[in-house]
């Protein structure tokens, strides 16, 4: 449990202000729930001067969806969280060589490159809005191609895999330990299920590590012809360049648990003469919308730029801090207009106080809730605790103090940094459309006029009015106020 230590801080000073945070939060112990061993645990980095943290980034050949969010903003709250304790490096990768980039820059008739900077650069914008801080370092696969064959050599030197037709192999049965992560069979992993195996493969379970390309296929040059490297070897071989041989934390949705997250285990322990790949594994659950699996069958995938246009990022970012990060989180519209009220609520409180100087450290209960396995639920009610608190004080002072605090837990979680004024001007709490979404409107009419369509422009205004909004044109272009 985490105790503040007051007199430590105090006797740190204000002017000592990040010693005596450092002295805070010698005292704050977190507890992971650990896939690898199944259990909570209590974290102890191995070396508390550098805490080491990767998560799995996204594969760029498409816009984000909401649940490519989910991993992105929990391990943001996590960084957040850590950042209070340690020195962190936090590394989360794009990945830039993958099968289904290649098969969307063939269909599209684009370049690779244009592609993957695209949705680079798509995805930053997205995790921008949704209040998601840069990782310190953002690797990408196409700069490490050498790491990966290098990792490759040292796994087939130690006897861990194996060439055939072109194709590096990781060999399942010279690692006893594989299974460990997933829990599962490494004999029944072994035998093969019934599906087809590739003929150049000893054993059904073995995955790839290196793969040939044709003429028309993306490749490089390796000691075993040119080729590409395999999705696993990529993770394994940027964390080696980055973070080390042993990191504290690998984070990631719970899909990735197998067979992505046991290679990664099997490749970086094999390669480095067995010693621990990750100590401590965060796995996410998974995102449904209206109680379905996301899926473009079903036509019910959200992306993240299309809710923008329906609510402000910080209330999609509350939405996904709803529920705890291991559990199943169903997406409805409830649930945003339930996100949109709490910020209202929480801006509020906020309105007319001027905070006073921040508090040497953020609320002790919503730290508490965070350091017990990132329990982002009980961290907004401690929170909203101090929204009520804040509502019924009367004192300026006490007014003042408690607006800081505020803030300062509402920052751990990213959420409730605006200037209220600025809040309310933007997001209609009757569910009204944000100042993004009317300005997004009043483009289009432009684009419209531009193009004569003037009853399309009117469609506009008129839809606009009818949402509580009038437009007046003028010699300085077009305003907008809300009339209701
Ligand atoms: P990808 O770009 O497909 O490699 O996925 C990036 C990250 O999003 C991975 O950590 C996935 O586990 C995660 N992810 C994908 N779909 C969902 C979902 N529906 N809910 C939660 N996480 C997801
Ligand atoms: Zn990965």
């Amino acid at each position: 449990m985490w105790t503040p230590d007051y007199t430590a801080a105090r006797r740190g000073g204000h002017a000592a202000g990040l010693d005596s945070i450092v002295i805070l939060i010698q005292t704050m112990e977190i507890l992971f729930h650990n896939t690898l061993t199944r259990r909570k645990e209590l974290f102890v980095p191995q070396n508390a001067a550098r805490v080491t943290m990767y998560v799995c980034g996204p594969t760029v050949y498409n816009f984000a969806h909401i649940g490519n969010a989910r991993p992105a903003v929990v391990f943001d709250v996590l960084a957040r969280l850590l950042r209070l304790s340690y020195p962190l490096v936090y590394a989360r990768n794009i990945t830039d060589v993958d099968d289904k980039i290649n098969a969307a820059a063939r269909e599209r008739g684009e370049p690779i490159g244009v592609i993957t900077r695209r949705y680079t650069a798509a995805y930053h914008e997205d995790m921008q809005a949704l209040g998601v801080l840069p990782p310190d370092i953002e690797p990408r696969v196409t700069d490490h191609i050498d790491d990966i064959i290098s990792m490759i050599e040292r796994l087939l030197a130690a006897g861990h895999a194996y060439g055939a037709e072109g194709h590096v192999l990781f060999h399942v049965a010279s690692f006893p330990e594989y299974g460990q992560l997933s829990g599962r069979d490494p004999e029944e992993l072994l035998a093969g299920a019934r599906v087809e195996v590739a003929p150049y493969k000893r054993d059904p379970g073995d995955f790839v590590l290196w793969k040939p390309s044709d003429d028309t296929t993306v490749g490089w040059d390796s000691p075993w012809g040119r080729g590409r490297p395999g999705w696993h070897i990529e993770c394994s071989s940027m964390i080696e360049r980055h973070l080390g041989e042993t990191i504290d934390i690998h984070g990631g949705g719970q899909d990735l648990i197998f067979p992505h997250h046991e290679n990664e285990i099997a490749q970086g322990t094999c390669a480095h003469g067995g010693r621990a790949y990750c100590r401590y594994w965060l796995h996410n659950g998974f995102l449904n919308v209206d109680a379905e699996k996301m899926s473009k069958s079903l036509g019910n995938v959200l992306l993240v730029r299309e809710l923008l246009t329906e609510a402000p990022g910080e209330v999609i970012r509350l939405a996904l801090l709803s529920a705890r990060y291991r559990e199943p989180l169903d997406w409805n519209d409830a649930l945003l207009a339930d996100s949109r009220r709490k910020l209202d609520r929480l801006y509020g409180a906020l309105r007319g106080v001027t905070p006073g100087e921040a508090p040497p450290a953020p609320p002790p209960e919503v730290v508490a809730a965070l350091c017990d396995d990132l329990n982002t639920p009980k961290a907004l009610a401690a929170l909203f605790g101090l929204v009520r608190q804040l509502n019924t004080a009367v004192a300026v002072d006490e007014r003042a103090r408690l607006a800081a605090e505020l803030r300062a837990g509402a920052a751990l979680l990213g959420v409730g940094q605006q200037d209220p004024e600025v809040w309310f001007a933007g997001a209609d709490s009757d569910g009204g459309p944000s100042e993004q979404e009317i300005e997004r409107r009043l483009a289009e009419r432009t684009a419209a006029r531009q193009r004569r369509d003037f009853a399309a422009a009117d469609r506009i205004r008129d839809e606009l009015a009818a949402a509580g909004v009038n437009i007046e044109d003028g010699p300085e272009g077009t305003r907008w106020r809300r009339t209701g």
